[in-house]
Order: structure tokens, then sequence, then C-alpha cells
């Protein structure tokens, strides 16, 4: 049994129809409204393999949301994707709170995304020498992977010896782009060189430490990505006008769900910087596999009199406005509406994540001490099956 494929074109509507009609047939179920879809499917080339159409997930807008970045200024309306109900809501509400108040604060403190090839050397001592020599022919190394690209540089890189490997962290920046796809060519190249001219037994172009798609600690403290911190200072009026709760309260549980988090082992302790930053990534093109280390967050919360300022840290958000998925159609109009499509938008888009994600995290956390957690998802986010 196979799946069909058009040899002339196989991102053709007739390609995707006779796919949908095999599964169609194979599962038993009508495979009908995967394919419909008024986007050209050849829009996709270079992003999918074997189409059977677009997963539809819907589109809300959270804001007006004031933003007082270095990169995102103004008021901005963020379309965020997700099927979780009450979820837009809640951003929205957020978003109130924080523009009532004055708005976020927000800049990108890092900007730098890794990939980590490891070497096996004939023994520890070797591999001693490979980090000696690694460090007396960096420039090199560099222009050799700089060759590859023209806006990935290769600007640092860090040696992590187990035995006879050794495992050589490099770290590039890459203009606009999230880069995995720029960094990993330039690294095979720098690799290249450094086993025509090291005696290597043996390397491979990834060891995990990159670390890419998984939530790590070293990117926790070293940052992967954009490393974005925002703040607000809530105004107490505010707490008590949109939330129905103060200030002290919400501090309260923070602290409290701070050692709850710790108790159980979490990375990082935020309410749920995931729901801002998947909603966001999906309606942007951005790689949803990388919200496994975007989702890490640091929030910090203090009463100042009656307000409650909130800080948050997010080490790692992995994001680009040009490659990969972004320049489809419907994620383009998005990334549009918030002014970050296309070169020179990066670290804007990063911003806008950063305080879209602390907007939700004072509405849940507000709901949370309010009592009306439950009832708002009861209200809107509750799809009872039949
Ligand atoms: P890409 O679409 O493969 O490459 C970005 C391209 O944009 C480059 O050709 C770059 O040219 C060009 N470019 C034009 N203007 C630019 C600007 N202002 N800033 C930066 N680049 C600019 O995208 P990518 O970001 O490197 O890779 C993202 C994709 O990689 C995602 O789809 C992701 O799923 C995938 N990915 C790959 C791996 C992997 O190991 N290969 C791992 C995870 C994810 P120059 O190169 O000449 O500068």
């Amino acid at each position: 049994m196979k799946i069909p494929r058009n040899r002339k074109n196989d991102y053709s509507r007739e390609a995707i129809e006779s796919r949908a009609e095999f599964l169609s047939g194979h599962c038993g179920y009508k495979i009908e409204h995967l394919s419909k879809s008024n986007i050209d499917p050849e829009t996709t080339r270079g992003n999918i393999e074997r189409i059977i159409g677009f997963a539809q997930v819907p589109v809300g807008v959270a804001g007006p949301l004031r933003i007082n970045g270095e990169h995102a200024k103004g008021e901005f309306f963020v379309p965020m994707a997700t099927t979780e109900g009450a979820l837009i809501s809640s951003y929205t509400r957020g978003a109130a709170a924080v523009s009532m108040s004055g708005g976020v604060n927000v800049a990108v403190t890092s900007d730098h995304i890794q990939r980590a090839p490891y070497f096996v050397l004939e023994d520890l001592f070797k591999a001693r020498e490979f980090a000696r020599w690694t460090e007396e022919n960096f420039k090199d190394i560099k222009a050799v992977a700089d060759s590859t690209t023209s806006h990935g540089k290769l600007t640092d890189y860090s040696i992590y010896i187990q035995g006879r490997i050794a495992y050589l962290r490099l770290v590039f920046t890459t203009g606009d782009a999230m880069g995995m796809n720029m960094i990993t060519r330039a690294s095979r190249e720098a690799c290249r060189f450094i086993a025509a001219n090291f005696p290597v037994v043996e390397h491979a172009i990834e060891s995990n430490m990159a670390v890419d798609k998984k939530p790590s600690h070293i990117n926790t403290i070293l940052g992967r990505g954009k490393s974005v911190t925002a703040e607000v200072l809530f105004k107490g009026s505010v707490i008590k006008r949109l939330m129905r709760t103060t200030a002290k309260k919400i501090d309260n549980a923070y602290h409290r769900q701070v050692t709850g988090a710790q108790m159980a082992g979490v990375m990082g302790s935020n309410g749920h910087v995931a729901n801002g930053v998947a909603a966001i990534f999906l309606a942007c093109g951005q790689d949803m596999a990388n919200i496994s280390e975007s989702c890490v967050g640091y929030i910090y919360t203090e009463t100042i009199g009656e307000d409650l300022y909130v800080s948050l840290q997010l080490p790692s958000i992995v994001a680009g406005t040009v490659g990969g998925g972004v320049s489809l159609p419907t994620q383009r109009e998005c990334l549009e509406m918030i002014g970050c499509y296309g070169k020179g938008k990066a670290k804007k888009f990063a911003e806008v994540v950063a305080a879209t994600v602390i907007a939700g995290e004072i509405s849940l956390a507000a709901s949370i001490v309010a009592g009306d957690f439950v009832s708002a998802h009861e209200k809107y986010g509750r799809n009872r099956p039949e």
C-alpha cells in the first residue's frame, strides 16, 4: 500500500485530493476539510512534503496591548491561534490591565543560537589538545563557517570534554532568521575544516548540547534565540477594577506557586507561558517544536505600595521573521498585523511575544486568586461533546 504521489507536481490540488481520497478509503472516514483551503499549495514547497492540506486552527486576536519596547512600540493587536476557549479573553483582559497601567517595558538582552557537534579524539589528552587547537584556530574556523551565509556569523564557542569526546558548542547570530538551517550548514563546513586539519577519529554535526527543541538548563542560563525580559508596574486600582483582587494577594499567590513549582521540579516558574508562546508561534509561522525551549520563563513579583511589580524573563525565544514558515499566506498576515514580517523585525517579534505573555500571566494569576478561574473556563472554554 502506497500513498499516491504525483510525479509531475506533488503540490498540485489533484495530488492533494488523490491522497485525501486514498486516506479516506484507508481510515473509513471522509477526509474532506483538510484539503479545502483557498491557499495555493504551491506556496508550501520547502515547508512540507506529501501535503494533504492545511490544519485550519482558529485564530483570535488579543489586545489592544500597549508595549514600550526597544523595538516594539505602541498599541498591538496580537494574533493567537488556539483551540483553548477562554484563552484569548484572558490575554485580552491581561492586555487591558497592562495598558491601563502604562504599558509593558520589554527588551531583548541577548540574541544567538547554537549548533553543537561532537568530536571523538584518540584519548583524553588529544581532546585537551583539540581544545587548545580550536582556540588557536577559531579565526579560521569562523571564516569557513561565515562563508556559507550572508546573515549568519559564528561569534563564539565553548568546549566541554568528556574523556576522549569533545563537545564543541558553536554560537551564531542569524540576522532575522531563526537560523537552524543556516547554522547547520555553516557548522557542517566548520566541522569539515576541523576534521581536515586536526586528527579527529570521528565527528557528527550534533551532540544534543545545542540544545534544539528540548528545554535545558544550559539554554535557560546562557540563552538561546532571543533572551527577552519584560516588566509592568500594575496599578492597584486597575487590579481591583479589572480583576477584583489586590496586588498583595497576587504577589502571595506567585510566591506560593514558585515553591510549588520548585517542589514539582518545573524548569522555570510561571503560570502558562506556553499558552501565549504556542498561540502566537502557531499564528505567525514559527517552528512549533521550538516551544519546548521558548516556554521556559521566570516570573518575579513584588508589591510597591498598592501596586504590583511583575517581571518576566524568557531566556530562549527561538523565532524568526525571515525564512522557515513565516512567508506562508496566513502566517505572513499575522506577522504583518503586528508589524513583524521580514527584515529587521525579529527582535520586535520577540518583544511582542514576551509582552503578550506577561499580560496572560497576570490574568491567569488574578483569576486563580479571585476564584473565577473555573467559572471563566465554564463560560468560554468548554465545548462539551454530545
Ligand atoms: P531558512 O529559510 O532555511 O533560511 C533563511 C534564509 O533567509 C537564508 O537563506 C538567508 O540567507 C535568508 N535571509 C534573507 N534575509 C535575511 C535576514 N534579514 N536575516 C536572516 N536571513 C536572511 O531559515 P532558517 O531560519 O535558517 O531555518 C529555519 C527552518 O529550519 C525552520 O523551518 C525550522 O523548522 C528548520 N529547522 C532546521 C533544523 C536543522 O537542523 N537543519 C533544525 C530545526 C529546525 P543567508 O543564509 O545567505 O544569510
